[in-house]
């Protein structure tokens, strides 16, 4: 049976999405094809507030953590950690023999601009990674008060922002925030299929690749800097994709960014509202996330049984991340094309079936 998605990726996918992909296949060095990217390119650019390049690559969002931090780091990197896919970041710096640190918080916490100036203050640091949107914990980061931190007082640190389930669900201004790199993958709230991921580029993060003499081969900015003014890409794009990108694109924009990102946190408050009426939120409320709300099972009920009585209902939710919150919280999704309808009729299907009034 046909589930809806309410996980935190991959996230559900319209029909008239899921169609645009079917247009026919085009020659990635043609015309056809460059008009296609140079479609998507402004529109991208609109979406993160930004008139500085945003690249496409087939990928996932964890290609584009690994080509980032390979290719910024001269010195060392601070990597802040506050759950499962922040902590990511530090494995992936030490694959690629990136010399770089963390600082932690507690699960549930968030990372604030006190404790990233602490951490800063005390390394020679020339890298920065946050996680905007922490989708183990459901943890939003104050991205933007970050980032005014470090312009302020470190200047030249290249930040580098996991923004994979937050890019086009919350708002994140690239270029007033002066952000360095921000990279997401298309499956969360994009709500495209997966394969291709997107990140904003600065000047700041172009300037310090163009120093790393091993900076990698395909995901190099600079490589990839030289066919984006063609509008093409240096390997074989994911075209179909694109396309499902472009109509996705378009129908963002018709819906207004504002918009959209009101209802993105429209639903999360009503799904707040139901998690603290009938369990407890797991995040401390000073960082709950606008794209997942992460849900304290305060009644011990079996998470993996409630997801099988609602996917015979045309359901999914997320159990809890990896063997800490497993079984301990669930997780409910309310990004990409969701609706606040969607969502209602969520929750009164898990009451439901819980017997909850
Ligand atoms: C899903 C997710 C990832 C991993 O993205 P992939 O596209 O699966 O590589 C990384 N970071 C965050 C915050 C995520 O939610």
């Amino acid at each position: 049976m046909y589930k809806k998605l309410f996980i935190p990726g991959p996230t559900h996918v319209r029909d008239e999405v899921l169609a645009a992909q079917t247009a026919p296949m085009i020659g990635h060095r043609s015309k056809d094809y460059s008009d296609l990217q140079g479609a998507v390119r402004p529109k991208l650019q609109k979406v993160l507030y930004t008139e500085q390049p945003v690249f496409l690559y087939a990928s996932s969002g964890t290609g584009l953590m690994e080509g980032s931090i390979r290719q910024t780091v001269l010195k060392r990197a601070l990597v802040t950690v506050c759950g499962a896919f922040s902590a990511r970041w530090y494995e992936v710096a030490v694959a690629n023999g990136v010399p770089a640190d963390s600082v932690e918080v507690e699960w549930g916490q968030g990372i604030t601009p006190e404790i990233v100036d602490a951490a800063l203050s005390k390394g020679d640091y020339d890298v920065l990674t946050v996680t905007f949107n922490e989708t183990s914990t459901g943890v939003m980061n104050p991205l933007k008060d970050i980032a005014a931190l470090v312009r302020e007082k470190y200047p030249d640190t290249v930040i580098l922002v996991d923004a994979v389930s937050g890019m086009a669900g919350a708002k994140i201004e690239f270029d007033a925030w002066g952000l360095d790199v921000v990279l997401a993958s298309t499956q969360k709230c994009f709500a495209l299929p997966p394969g291709l991921a997107v990140a904003a580029v600065s000047e700041r993060a172009l300037k310090r690749a163009e120093q790393v003499p091993n900076r990698g081969y395909y995901f190099d900015f600079l490589n990839m800097l030289k066919y984006y003014k063609k509008d093409q890409t240096p390997a074989t794009p994911a075209v179909s994709l694109l396309y499902a990108l472009n109509q996705q694109l378009d129908d963002i924009l018709a819906e207004g960014l504002d918009n959209r990102w009101n209802r993105h946190i429209e639903m999360a408050n009503v799904v707040r509202e139901w998690a603290r009426k009938y369990w407890a939120l797991f995040p401390d409320e000073r960082f709950l996330s606008n794209t997942v709300t992460t849900v304290k099972n305060t009644r011990g009920i079996s998470v993996a049984d409630l997801n099988k009585a609602l996917g015979e209902r045309g359901a999914m939710i997320s159990n809890g991340y990896g063997s800490k919150l497993r079984e301990k919280t669930f997780r409910i999704a309310h990004m990409g094309d969701l609706t606040v309808a969607d969502v209602n009729w969520l929750l009164g299907q898990i009451n439901d079936i819980l017997g909850l009034e």
